[in-house]
């Protein structure tokens, strides 16, 4: 018990505070508001628990963060009387990265050579208390659980590992000292930490106290002085709130350390009383599309802390957000189960939705290239709403952005409506895996000739989120591998039809195709597949396949082109011949560059190759025969 104990760090974590280091040289001073923002945290949970265990708190005790500078030793030290960690908290909160997805994003990080995408990434995952490193050449942690009368102190110089050995401190909490660097000794200056405290802290729920030295009757004394306004941010009037607080305590809530794309500030008045404050981050979380996410809302009751990552407040399609709630009625003992079928939460959650919605129109309407940076990183998501609360749909349409062949960048519905063309029947869209294969697939032709807009859809929520979009206005959207395509005959002197021919390709074709039928969706290409209405996409279906679903069969429509002249021939040979072998090879190379057209994968690739070898073989003996006669001939 005695003895020291010595520890290596997790392997991520060695790379985490080496990629820290390295990337966020210019943002050094952000340590000391990691560092307090814990410690608040800190604070926070024990005056929680203190609401079931009142024994932990002494009556008066006055709950805070201290700083103290000692220049002899060259040393900063941040000090709580929060909740404080164990022997093993300590080593499994100051050794690991409690993440899933941890390795993951660590080797996203390695990947990314570029240092300023190394620093989007790292601010994605929060610095947190590593970010000590980045002035300190050595930390020590000495922390004494709420509770417990031992305590201990973690010492680390950052490289390999650390040690734990039994210590002493005379209150519960956790003090963390900083040995700073030669070159980072401006974090001694009283000035100094003054006025990143109000730059980074001011809102901090608990007093901040700076050991200052004061001169008093001639003599220097040493005070702390509290040095932030430690009243809660969202209960003050908009007005009173500049924006860099907004950003600063957005900062210290998610430990993003670049600025929100925008907030929504709000006190409402109902059968439930609370106030808030909503933040939309301007990059994803790396555990966005994890199937469970950190953080959601910090929720208060009467300005105590409740609980972090609060996901009853909001739904899972609004993941994204992040902010506080605080309370006028909720009792303070509530619970995780308790939340969940709580007839007040379900209200503040409606508002909550209503706000969010609210603040992305207001981004949309007066940011568009913000609300671009928002749809990047967070539309997938939220189109996940329009397939699980279709009750917000008619607020969503408004707000969903896609692709388009139109104009370079995102279009809004409404703005691809405007655009449509006097006889345009629909609004149409192309759905798969990737704009470039939907963008130049056959199912385009004739709408592109027409100079009609198509939107691309390739997000895997996509197919999903269309269906409850349904209609914008009275135009029907329309996906452009869907079977009933309303658009008109394309030539004015349509070929003759080809009877003989369609027979013949769904008896070579058979269960692979459910029809065969002329197309007019075709202007280039000879054929192309469609789905019938009650049928699956294609890359629906590869989607359901890669996810191990079973797929039902799925054959589709076989359209052929009969302008194009490798049809015509087809056909004017079937006509003699229907019977012949070539004809047959010929029908499923058609049916195959189909597929390959779309980007469907072929069920029997090699029996297709050794086709296209074949035909490649006549076509190129042809070739040299002729090429050898003509150079037989003499010249003229
Ligand atoms: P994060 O705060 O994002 O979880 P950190 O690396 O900053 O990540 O901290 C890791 C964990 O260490 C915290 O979640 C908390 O449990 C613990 N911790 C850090 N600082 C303190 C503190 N001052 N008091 C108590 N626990 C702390």
């Amino acid at each position: 018990m005695n003895a020291t104990q010595t520890y290596e760090f997790q392997a991520e974590v060695t790379q985490v505070l080496s990629l820290v280091i390295n990337s966020l040289y210019s943002h050094k001073e952000i340590f000391l508001r990691e560092l307090i923002s814990n410690a608040s945290d800190a604070l926070d949970r024990l005056r929680f628990r203190a609401i079931r265990e009142p024994d932990l708190l002494t009556e008066g005790e006055q709950l805070r963060v201290r700083v103290e500078a000692d220049p002899e030793l060259g040393t900063l030290s941040i000090s709580d009387n929060g909740t404080g960690m164990t022997e093993s908290d300590l080593a499994k909160d100051l050794g690991t990265i409690a993440w899933s997805g941890s390795r993951a994003f660590v080797e996203g990080l390695e990947k990314a050579k570029d240092p300023n995408e190394q620093l989007q990434l790292i601010g994605q995952f929060g610095v947190g208390f590593y970010s000590a490193f980045l002035v300190a050449d050595r930390v020590q942690v000495t922390s004494r659980a709420a509770g417990q009368e031992q305590a201990f102190r973690w010492s680390s110089e950052g490289k390999g590992g650390f040690t734990i050995e039994p210590s002493e401190r005379h209150e519960r909490g956790t003090s963390v000292v900083l040995f700073l660097k030669a070159d980072q000794k401006q974090y001694l200056d009283e000035w100094r930490i003054r006025d990143l405290v109000a730059r980074f802290s001011d809102f901090v729920g608990h007093p901040i106290e700076l050991l200052c030295t004061k001169t008093k009757d001639g003599a220097q004394e040493k005070t702390y002085e509290q040095v932030n306004r430690a009243s809660a941010l969202w209960q003050r009037a908009q007005k009173e709130v500049q924006p860099d607080q907004y950003v600063e305590f957005y900062k210290h809530l998610s430990h993003d350390w670049e600025a929100p794309l925008g907030w929504k500030h709000f006190h409402i008045e109902g059968t439930q009383m609370f106030a808030g404050i909503l933040f939309i981050p301007k990059r994803r979380g790396m555990d966005l599309m994890d199937p469970e996410p950190k953080h959601g809302l910090r929720l208060h009751v009467r300005r105590v802390f409740v609980m972090d990552d609060c996901e009853d407040l909001l739904p899972r399609w609004l993941r994204f957000v992040r902010g506080v709630v605080d309370s006028e009625d909720l009792p303070l003992n509530v619970s995780r189960e308790l939340l969940q079928d709580s007839k007040a939460i379900a209200v503040i959650r409606k508002q909550l939705v209503q706000q969010t919605l609210d603040l992305l129109d207001e981004i949309a309407a007066s940011r568009p290239e913000d609300y671009e940076t928002f749809w990047k990183a967070f539309g997938a998501v939220l189109k996940e709403g329009l397939h699980f609360a279709p009750e917000h749909r008619d607020r969503l349409v408004k707000l969903v952005r896609y692709e388009s062949t139109a104009v370079a960048g995102l279009v809004s519905l409404d703005a691809a409506v405007d655009r449509m063309k006097p006889d345009q029947k629909a609004l149409y869209y192309a759905a798969g895996f990737s704009k470039q294969l939907v963008e130049t697939g056959p199912h385009l032709e004739a709408l592109k000739r027409r100079g009609y807009e198509v939107l691309l859809m390739t997000d895997p929520v996509d197919p999903f989120a269309v269906a409850t979009l349904g209609k914008v206005g009275d135009k029907q959207l329309v996906n452009v591998m869907d079977a009933n395509l309303p658009l008109d005959e394309t030539s004015e002197t349509p070929a003759p039809e080809a009877p003989t021919l369609f027979t013949r390709i769904k008896e070579v074709l058979g269960d692979r195709v459910s029809e065969v039928r002329r197309s007019t969706r075709l202007t280039e290409s000879p054929a192309c597949l469609v789905t019938p209405e009650g049928g699956l996409a294609p890359h629906v279906a590869q989607m359901l396949r890669l996810r191990q679903l079973e797929v039902p069969p799925n054959p589709r429509i076989l359209e052929v082109n009969l302008d194009h002249p490798l049809v015509k021939s087809l056909a004017e040979l079937c006509a003699v011949d229907s019977a012949r072998a070539d004809v047959e090879e010929w029908i499923r190379l058609l049916h195959e560059q189909a597929l390959i057209a779309e980007g469907s994968p072929l069920e029997e690739p090699a029996p297709f190759a050794q086709r296209v070898a074949r035909m490649l073989t006549q076509l190129v003996t042809v070739r040299a025969a002729q090429t050898a006669e003509t150079s037989r001939e003499p010249p003229s």
